[in-house]
């Protein structure tokens, strides 16, 4: 059966996504309205800047209705910014960011300081072969994670990748290298629901 992954468009690096998808061998379309999502199996929430999608994400419409999706257990993968608003707690958020509670994780937006604003490294991904080349743009960390998440990454002592049910999150930007790894892992997650 063929499975569509939208990419969540209101904002941020979401083509890069489409990119990988279709090389995966997937149909992907753009979510910006309710209606657009209702045409898709999983979703991808991308990275940029997790206060403005919240903002979109209100006034579009689209956050109950995601809201709605998620409960249903639709899968999910959330990079960067994508990962702040999938977050149970977001401890340096603006006062009126929203996050859907998808995950039980709290994140700091800015727990990187300004000289290491962006970095990249090699992590070992749990049951990765080779290490993934991960690219990190003023990534949000995970300050806390609960008992039901699952660490499938970690740069020293951060967890960077995780999984808590449907729910995948990333700090870093898997689509920014040619390595489809990681979003043939999240889209895994479509043949187990
Ligand atoms: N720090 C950004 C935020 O708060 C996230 C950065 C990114 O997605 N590359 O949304």
């Amino acid at each position: 059966m063929s499975r569509v992954v939208g990419v969540l468009a209101l904002q941020g690096a979401f083509e890069a996504h489409q990119h990988v998808l279709r090389e995966l061998g997937f149909e992907t379309v753009q979510v910006r309205t309710p209606a657009e999502l209702e045409l898709v199996d999983a979703l991808v929430m991308p990275g940029g800047e997790s206060t403005t999608m919240s903002h979109l994400l209100v006034t579009s419409g689209l956050f109950e209705s995601i809201d709605a999706r998620l409960k249903q257990g639709m899968p999910v993968f959330g990079t960067c910014a994508g990962m702040i608003l999938l977050a149970q707690g977001v401890l340096d958020g603006r006062s009126d960011q929203k996050s859907f509670g998808a995950i039980d994780i709290d994140v700091k937006r800015n727990a990187y300081g300004r000289q290491i604003d962006s970095f990249e490294t090699d992590i070992a991904v749990d049951g990765f072969v080779d290490d993934f080349h991960a690219v990190f743009i003023r990534a949000p960390q995970i300050a806390r994670y609960g008992d039901g998440v699952t660490v499938l990454a970690r740069h020293g002592q951060d967890v960077v990748l995780a999984r808590q049910g449907s729910v995948m999150v990333a700090s870093f930007h898997p689509e920014l290298t040619s390595d489809m790894r990681i979003h043939s892992l999240f889209t895994g997650l479509l043949q187990e629901v």
